[in-house]
């Protein structure tokens, strides 16, 4: 298995910098998910990676090699397309086999399962069809060897796709929005099957996605990029609890986190809209903006007043859009909808913070800590 180190890649087409100085470090057999919104960066990165692009600045290495100036074919890895780049003329096997055919001999013979040396076109013949099979029982497709790309659903084109990665045995899998032409069911199951074969195959896999639900139901960590550089790169759960700043905060998650502007006086206490909530630790005075997930506001008697515009009812939850009467500051709010069936109204409600889960950034919006646990109540 082989790990990925990216050392400050730079990239400009004509006058737009693209990336501005991109290190990461994705471990060998990781599953890593480059996500940011449109335009951030993240195909021109997945691309210089495979060497479809070269970088004007920066060094690429994948399993302790420095590939930097290797082209695309030299490198070992396996790109896997949303448009699945299929040969429509070919077989589902004969696509699958393609890339073995190709494959100079040599590079053929190490593939690790076959175990032993391929010579004469017969034998290398018998051993690229099972290679293949292998592959395709392992993508549930071996029923559908003798079709053409037309005649398989999305899904099932996407799993050819695969095995087509597959049967390389790259050291790594770089995939770039693989799932986003297929419809919501189908992609939500193929999540689960991608993040399985992951785990059954092991190759270090590189995601590109706009989609952050995607990126943190799949990855063991997330580079989630804006703007030609990486905000942040850690777990799911790092990225979602502990954001590096408030637009990473922003992007992920769904609904969005709500934010509120606050003031920290000289003594570290801080006032969200008018009412006094606790004190910022590490201590910090000015003007703050104050971060709360929708799941981490509640119903409270005495908490902010805010006047309800519309609400969503999911089965497990409710969402609560409304803005807040002093301000108008939009708010959402996911609540239990035994909760929201209590509400004394359900017009004009009252809300605050969960203790602890208020996440303060400064003005530049560079997170700086939490509103202390203890303190984080309304007076
Ligand atoms: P998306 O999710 O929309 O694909 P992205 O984050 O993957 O976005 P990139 O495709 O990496 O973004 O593109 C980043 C920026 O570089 C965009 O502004 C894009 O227009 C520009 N760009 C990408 N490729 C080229 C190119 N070959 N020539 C000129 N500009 C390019």
């Amino acid at each position: 298995m082989a790990g990925i180190v990216l050392d400050g890649i730079e990239k400009a087409f004509g006058d737009t910098r693209v990336l501005k100085g991109v290190s990461l470090a994705f471990d060998a057999g990781a599953f890593v998910s480059l996500v940011g919104p449109s335009g951030c960066g993240k195909t021109t990165l997945l691309r210089i990676i495979a060497g479809l692009e070269s970088a004007d600045r920066g060094r690429v290495t994948i399993g302790g090699t420095d590939v930097t100036g290797r082209r695309a074919a030299d490198r070992d890895v396996a790109m896997v397309f949303q448009n699945y780049a299929l040969y429509p003329h070919m077989t589902v096997e004969q696509n699958m086999a393609l890339p073995l055919v190709m494959r100079r001999l040599s590079a053929f013979e190490r593939a690790p399962f076959l175990g032993r040396l391929v010579s004469g076109t017969a034998d290398r013949r018998i051993a690229i069809r099972r290679e293949v099979k292998e592959a395709a029982k392992l993508l549930s497709i071996d029923h559908l060897m003798a079709r053409r790309p037309g005649q398989l659903s999305g899904g099932q084109r996407q799993r050819v796709a695969l095995g087509r990665a597959i049967v390389r045995h790259p050291k790594a899998f770089l995939m770039d929005e693989p799932l986003s032409n297929l419809d919501a069911a189908l992609r939500h199951d193929m999540r689960r099957e991608l993040v399985d074969l992951h785990r059954r195959v092991g190759v270090t896999t590189v995601y590109v996605t706009h989609d952050q639900a995607e990126a943190m139901t799949m990855s063991d960590r997330v580079a989630v990029m804006l703007g030609g550089v990486v905000l942040q790169f850690g777990s799911p759960r790092e990225v979602y609890e502990q954001p590096a700043t408030i637009d990473v905060a922003k992007f992920i998650g769904s609904p969005r986190i709500n934010t509120l502007p606050g003031e920290a006086g000289t003594d570290g206490r801080v006032s969200l809209a008018g009412h006094l909530t606790g004190e910022v630790a590490p201590r910090a005075s000015g003007p703050l903006q104050l971060g709360i997930r929708p799941e981490h506001l509640t119903l409270a008697a005495e908490g902010i007043a805010v006047g309800v515009r519309h609400v969503e009812f999911l089965g497990a939850e409710v969402l609560v859009y409304g803005q807040t009467e002093a301000g108008g500051t939009p708010v959402i709010l996911r609540l239990d909808p035994a909760a929201w069936e209590a509400a004394p109204s359900r017009e004009s409600i009252r809300v605050a913070p969960l203790a602890g889960r208020l996440l303060a950034f400064d003005a530049g919006g560079t997170r700086i800590g939490l509103i202390s646990a203890a303190a984080a109540r309304q007076v």
